[in-house]
């Protein structure tokens, strides 16, 4: 599930300080359950908003609105008519959804309302750490399930740096070396042979995103 925080609403309003009619807009998915921007975050930042310009003097009217999933165009073309209304739009969904709405509202200007920070597993209440760099190669099945891209802070393929001590990283001693983690794991498995297969650079010019922005074409879902 994609990641996302708030930006400091100072930011928010340097961005909006020409603008005296806004559509905020949250998303239904990812970012809600992150807290970050769903419906709820979308009232609180509207309230925050209205209040700030009013203390300066400078009111503003904040239309509110929240997609099912942003991201996907049938849901971002429901908000054509409030869009209609509103000079600028500031959406709180991930880095794709401000694109999704970009792409469909051309004349109007889209500001980012929230850092979009990683794919990530909620690992406790209210703690959510990263698992997927969306490499386009997934490796997963030769480390035990363990993303060494994502948890790796060397991502190294092939084993621990030097620097791994006690099961910890060394770049940062309260993150478990990833390395450790799928050493552990494949033992637990019976699959430590796995570790002898020498798993080879990553392409990144042609797997990641130095080529260019990725693309899948399902020809068999086109109509
Ligand atoms: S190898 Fe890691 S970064 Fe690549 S797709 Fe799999 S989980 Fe994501
Ligand atoms: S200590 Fe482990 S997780 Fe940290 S950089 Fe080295 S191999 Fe990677």
């Amino acid at each position: 599930m994609i990641k996302a925080e708030q930006k400091p609403v100072e930011e928010l309003l340097r961005y909006l300080d020409p603008y005296n009619k806004i559509l905020l807009v949250g998303c239904g998915a990812c970012v809600t359950v992150c807290q970050a921007g769903g419906e709820k975050e979308v009232g609180l930042l509207a309230s925050t908003l209205r209040m700030a310009r009013q203390k300066i003097g400078k009111r503003i009217e904040v239309f509110e609105a929240t997609t099912a999933r942003q991201c996907e165009p049938e849901f971002a073309l429901e908000l054509t008519e409030t869009i209609e209304k509103a000079e600028a739009v500031l959406s709180i969904a991930c880095g794709v959804g401000v694109q999704t709405l970009v792409r469909h509202f051309p004349r109007t200007p889209v500001f980012p309302g929230v850092n979009t920070t990683f794919l990530g597993e909620t690992v406790a209440h209210g703690v959510w750490e990263e698992r997927c760099q969306a490499c386009g190669n997934c490796i997963l099945e030769k480390t035990g399930g363990i993303c060494p891209i994502a948890r790796c802070a060397k991502q190294l393929l092939n084993g621990p740096c030097g620097g791994s001590s006690k099961g910890k990283c060394e770049i940062k001693r309260e993150t478990d070396c990833a390395w450790q983690l799928i050493y552990d794991r494949l033992k637990a498995l019976g699959q430590l042979y796995k570790l002898e297969e020498i798993i080879p650079a990553k392409r990144w010019g042609v797997e990641s995103r130095d080529s260019g922005p990725r693309r899948i074409v399902r020809e068999d879902l086109k109509i």
